[in-house]
């Protein structure tokens, strides 16, 4: 089988070779970048699996590296940053990365993260691939204000395609499966998330954020105040 490739976009050489050795040893092919300019040239000669994006590069900010990577395909970005602000991360986890680790980190959270976000990827390709192949939304789905389809593993707004992350559409399908039922957001990180995902409950809101907009759910998706969320049909 051929081996799934890593590109790490990072400035810092010590911290680049660690990464490099980690994930050969899990059985990677890994590629360095040590500039923005490079990383984006590499993204396209080697064709990634995933992305490991440093915050802060020389040249081009990490921000505009990780939205110019996804405009050129769909493609699983876990952001590096050594900063502690929360607004930076959030702000990197708009710009289309799908997870963030703090640096200084342990190789083995990010080991594990990237298993993780393969593994996600994978399934929502697979899912995509299928819904891809439909030639058009069924008939049967026009006058259903809100599908959420596990087996497409796609979501139809008043008929039309909605398209959203995995974590966007697990988020969203947890919902739908509880309606009126109240969650914190912890329930949902643990939920969502994982037990072991070590982000904050900002992230939780960041989520509800682009789920209201893409998915017009802005009165579906209720804040409720000093506890949480809930998904009211
Ligand atoms: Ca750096």
């Amino acid at each position: 089988m051929e081996k799934q490739k890593i590109l790490v976009i990072e400035d810092e050489k010590p911290i680049a070779e660690i990464l490099k050795y980690g994930f050969e040893k899990e059985g990677f092919e890994v590629f360095c970048a040590f500039t923005g300019a490079r990383g984006l040239q590499a993204a396209q000669e080697k064709a990634p699996d995933l992305v490991l994006l440093d915050w802060m590069l020389p040249d081009i900010s990490g921000v505009d590296v990780c939205r110019l990577l996804t405009e050129q395909r769909n493609i699983p970005i876990l952001m590096l940053t050594a900063r502690d602000n929360v607004e930076d991360k959030l702000y990197g986890l708009e710009s289309g990365a799908d997870d963030y680790v703090t640096k200084p980190f342990d190789l083995r959270e990010v080991v594990a993260r990237v298993h993780t976000i393969l593994r996600r990827f994978e399934r929502a390709q697979q899912a995509g691939g299928a819904a891809a192949g439909m030639e058009k939304t069924p008939d049967d789905l026009r006058n259903v204000p809100l599908v959420v389809s596990k087996e497409e593993h796609s979501v139809y707004r008043n008929g039309c395609p909605v398209g959203l992350t995995p974590r966007e559409f697990d988020l969203l399908a947890y919902f739908v499966k509880h309606p009126r039922q109240v969650f914190t957001r912890t329930a949902l990180l643990d939920q969502i998330w994982g037990y072991d995902y070590l982000g904050d409950t900002r992230t939780v809101d960041i989520h509800i954020q682009r789920l209201r907009k893409k998915a017009d759910l802005s009165e579906q998706l209720v804040t409720v105040f000093g506890v949480g969320y809930k998904y009211v049909p």
